[in-house]
């Protein structure tokens, strides 16, 4: 399959002032990318700077790839501290595979991964 190569990228940026919390948005045609802007705002009338935004699609993939590294990190700490109750690394990944593990934290994992061993016996 051929990939799809990416031309152009839209998208909203929301500001939000920090003297009364009233949200503004710029699209991709008018966000500033390269030098600073100014807003003043609608609702105090104070006047903002808004730096430029880079790479924003770029940037949603690492945090994709970042929450996938996470993921990881917290799979293979709950299959070490498994181990210590003298279980072997295939026997955590099948009880692993029958519990929904990306949808939760460590604590979680290593009860749920146990509670499916426990079944076993
Ligand atoms: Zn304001």
């Amino acid at each position: 399959m051929q990939q799809a190569t990416i031309v152009d990228y839209r998208f909203d940026v929301l500001f939000g002032c920090p003297n009364c919390d009233y949200v503004f948005h710029y699209c991709s045609d008018i966000v500033p990318t390269e030098i600073s802007t100014y807003h003043v705002c609608e609702k105090c009338d104070v006047a903002l700077m808004v730096k430029p935004v880079v790479g924003k699609a770029s940037f949603r993939k690492a945090t994709k790839f970042k929450d996938k590294k996470v993921k990881n990190s917290i799979t293979s700490m709950a299959k070490k501290a498994i181990k210590k109750y003298g279980f072997s690394s295939e026997e955590i990944d099948v009880a692993m595979s029958n519990v929904d593990a990306a949808s939760m934290d460590l604590e979680d994992l290593i009860k749920k991964t146990l509670a499916m061993l426990g079944q076993k016996d």
